[in-house]
């Protein structure tokens, strides 16, 4: 019994001693945020990514961890259009509901606020660029289907960088040619991450395929830690900051088809893109990265697994959402205020507040 004790306290000095190590410097001003969405990325999902990686991944080197409240405005159950909508707008609102508040108001968003300061902006996805999450970011729509309104929302965005799926919403569906608008309003509207020059002092929309991408086994390969690598790049020659949206969309998809491989792939995918999104918080002081989720989807628990042969047993309870709190992975200037238990609004809240750029 003796030995469990002093067990105990030793291993509990070493890891706040640990965490003394990390610990960001609490002065500094954060001017560059990354929000890193993987949408329907709860716990579970998290471990089983651990486990199928042989116990590790990047996200774990979070400073500050915190679990959000995800329940909309009208259900138990949020969708990612309330969901993204908390997370960009700070209001709970009605599942559906795009940028718009529940009685139906537009209502700033965490982009919008952003741009109106001066500072540089994108969003980087796996879905199509009209997709719930990254609208919710920069379109105010009662209807996240209504694809070609949203897509009519970047014209007068001001966004810097955008890069994802959904090139048909741009071009062949839309009531006029968004690119070609875009194009005179002095963006590079380009078709390939090759043909990306984040140097350019022009605005650039990168509309890699004519829906949304193939999942990371079909080839997609290392499409999204590049992308945003490129994003970063792009974004960091505004001395003024930045605010990145980041979206691993696809983990949900795999949670509504029940397909374990399919949650892992995505989840790892994405967790390659927090890596580099940590990396970066390391080499440019004043940059804070959360990691967070819109909901959980499929009910995923595990059963049983193995670390060392990344062996999973796992069980789908749901092909929904479900209303399970999620994690907050939080790294760099002001990742200490990302620490305790909140509603999904508070996260706006807080990155308005880090970035001082509150109305
Ligand atoms: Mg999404
Ligand atoms: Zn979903």
């Amino acid at each position: 019994m003796r030995s469990l004790v002093l067990f105990a306290t030793l291993f509990l000095y070493t890891a706040c001693h640990e965490s003394q190590k990390q610990e960001a410097p609490t002065q500094a001003k954060t001017s560059n945020v990354i929000l890193m969405i993987g949408d329907g990325m709860g716990l579970a999902q998290v471990h089983a990514a651990y486990t199928a990686n042989h116990g590790t991944l990047n996200m774990e080197r979070a400073m500050f961890v915190g679990l959000s409240k995800t329940q909309s405005q009208n259900k138990y159950e949020t969708d990612s259009g309330a969901g993204g909508t908390a997370l960009s707008t700070g209001k709970k609102t009605m599942n559906n509901f795009i940028g718009i508040d529940a009685s139906g108001q537009a209502t700033p968003t965490i982009l919008e606020l952003a741009e109106k300061q001066g500072l540089s902006t994108g969003l980087v996805v796996t879905s199509e660029m009209i997709h719930a999450t990254p609208a919710a970011f920069i379109a105010h729509v009662p209807d996240r289907y209504m694809y070609n309104e949203i897509a009519e929302h970047f014209t007068n965005s001001g966004i810097d960088i955008f890069i994802g799926g959904g090139r048909a919403y741009f071009e062949d569906s839309a009531a006029y040619n968004i690119s070609d608008s875009l194009r005179s309003k002095s963006y590079d509207i380009v078709y390939s991450l090759d043909d990306i020059e984040p140097t350019s002092p022009n605005n650039i929309g990168c509309l890699v395929s004519d829906f949304y991408l193939p999942r990371f086994s079909e080839g997609r390969g290392d499409y999204l830690p590049l992308a945003s690598g490129l994003a970063m790049k792009k974004l960091a020659q505004n001395k003024k900051g930045f605010f990145l949206m980041i979206e691993g969309s696809q983990i949900d998809w795999g949670g509504h088809s029940n397909d374990i491989d399919f949650v892992l792939e995505e989840t790892l995918d994405f967790d390659k893109a927090v890596g580099a999104a940590f990396d970066f918080a390391d080499t440019h002081p004043g940059t804070l990265v959360v990691v967070t989720a819109d909901h959980e989807t499929g009910g995923l628990s595990i059963t049983d697994g193995d670390i060392e042969s990344g062996a999973l047993e796992v069980k789908f309870n749901d092909t929904g959402h479900t209303g399970i709190m999620v994690p907050v992975f939080a790294y760099g200037t002001g990742a200490e205020k990302f620490a305790g238990i909140y509603h999904n609004t508070e996260i706006f809240q807080k990155i308005v507040d880090l970035l001082k750029i509150n109305d």
